[in-house]
């Protein structure tokens, strides 16, 4: 008899029927003798709705209001599964993510937990009730409901299963694992039966979509042993743990990529201490993320300093920086927000050199012209113009043989 923690996405609860499906599973779990505590995430197409709505509103929504209307998706899951489980005469227990406690910063849309109460929940689970929790969202001190950034329901579940010291976190979703890429650009792209936390983090964060980023971290740092499957198929998924000693290596794991960058340049920047900060701290307090920060070396006392961002917070950062630039006597702002970045992730590639050669070198012969570069231990990311990113991302997966599962050699 195990405590299990279970998330199931929004395709997974998208109509009455899954909800019905989703209820027959749970019940199967219970039949086996173990304690469940489900998460869920609005109905398939709900949180969009949402969206679209308060932006029909206002093309900035007030933080606060819309929090408040996002977090309705999941209070109609969780109220829907509750009852199907009852119908079935398992007793079950909704609850929001509040009446958890599941207590939260203040930053709405994109909140951070701070402490999980899990007494109402221990109260249910001794009950004989299934748990139901509404996924993404919590509370913070002043009583304000906070959501965790979109697809935060893969955190919620994590979280609850390390407040909860669970056995096991399933996400259910509509993929039956982690793969090599989308399939949905790659058809060949192959399923990976493990990957170790730091490259679902490069994954995920890279824009797979598979987990949310926060979730993985959290899962990592609680060693919380993660799995994901379908919740429409049967088979084991993929399993995320740390990497283990001896273990045969592939050199890439994963091509991730993100289409929702957009990336914003200051041009002529004074070359002297403090303008790094000068430019990304009002970016930083405007809690804007940054993700790639490029400057150049400076000719005539002047430089250029170019970072990637979040297409979503791009006319938002693009408004400071102006304010910035004007500060610091720069001479422009310039950006675009039609950038995708494609990223290669493997912890085998600590060993091996040349990865990033031959990546440029597959890029080139499709004539693909890259913009930016990073690159860290595990991955080298690269930025080019949005037209390019399935070219792109096909070129390098057959150009690596990622449909192929690694051959033991030596
Ligand atoms: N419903 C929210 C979203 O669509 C949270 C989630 O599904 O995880 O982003
Ligand atoms: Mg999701």
């Amino acid at each position: 008899m195990a405590l299990i923690v279970q998330k199931y996405g929004g395709t997974s609860v998208g109509s009455v029927e899954r909800i019905q499906c989703v209820a027959e599973k749970i019940a199967g779990f219970r039949d086996q003798g173990h304690d469940v505590v489900v998460v869920v995430s609005a109905m398939s197409g709900e949180t969009n709705r949402l969206v679209a709505l308060a932006k029909a509103i206002a093309p900035q929504p007030d933080a606060r209001e819309y929090d408040v209307l996002l977090s309705t998706g999941e209070q109609v899951t969780i109220a829907l599964l509750a009852m199907a489980l009852k119908q079935r005469g398992y007793p079950a227990r909704s609850f929001t993510g509040s009446q958890v406690r599941i207590l939260t910063d203040s930053a709405h849309n994109k909140a951070r937990i701070k402490d999980i109460d899990r007494q109402n929940m221990d109260d249910a689970l001794s009950a004989g009730q299934v748990v139901v929790v509404a996924g993404f969202q919590g509370v913070d001190e002043n009583g304000s409901i906070t959501t965790l950034g979109r697809g935060g329901s893969d955190t919620t579940a994590v979280a609850l299963a390390a407040a909860l010291d669970a056995d096991e976190c399933q996400i259910y979703t509509d993929v039956d694992g982690v793969y090599t890429t989308d399939p949905r650009v790659v058809p060949e792209a192959r399923r990976l039966d493990r990957i170790t936390f730091e490259e679902m983090l490069e994954m995920a964060s890279l824009g797979s979509k598979v987990l949310q980023i926060r979730a993985v971290e959290f899962a990592g740092k609680y060693n919380v042993p993660l799995r994901v499957l379908s919740s429409f198929e049967e088979g084991g998924g993929t399993l995320i743990s740390y990497e283990e000693e001896g273990m045969e290596q592939a050199l890439i794991s994963g091509i991730a990529f993100n289409r929702d960058e957009a990336k914003l340049t200051v041009l002529g920047v004074p070359d002297h201490p403090g303008v790094a900060s000068q430019i990304l701290g009002p970016i930083g307090e405007a809690n804007i993320e940054v993700d790639m920060i490029i400057q150049n070396v400076a000719a005539d006392g002047n430089t250029d300093f170019t970072f990637t961002i979040h297409r979503n917070d791009y006319e938002k950062a693009r408004a400071v920086l102006e304010r910035v630039a004007d500060e610091l006597g720069a001479r422009e702002v310039v950006g675009d927000n039609k950038i995708v970045k494609i990223s290669l992730v493997g912890v085998g590639m600590r060993s091996h050199a040349g990865i990033a050669g031959q990546m440029f070198e597959l890029l080139a012969r499709e004539g693909i012209n890259i913009r930016m570069i990073s690159t860290s231990e595990i991955k080298v990311s690269v930025v080019v113009d949005e037209k390019y990113l399935e070219l792109g991302v096909r070129a390098l997966h057959s150009g690596f043989a990622l449909e192929q599962a690694i051959e033991i050699t030596d």
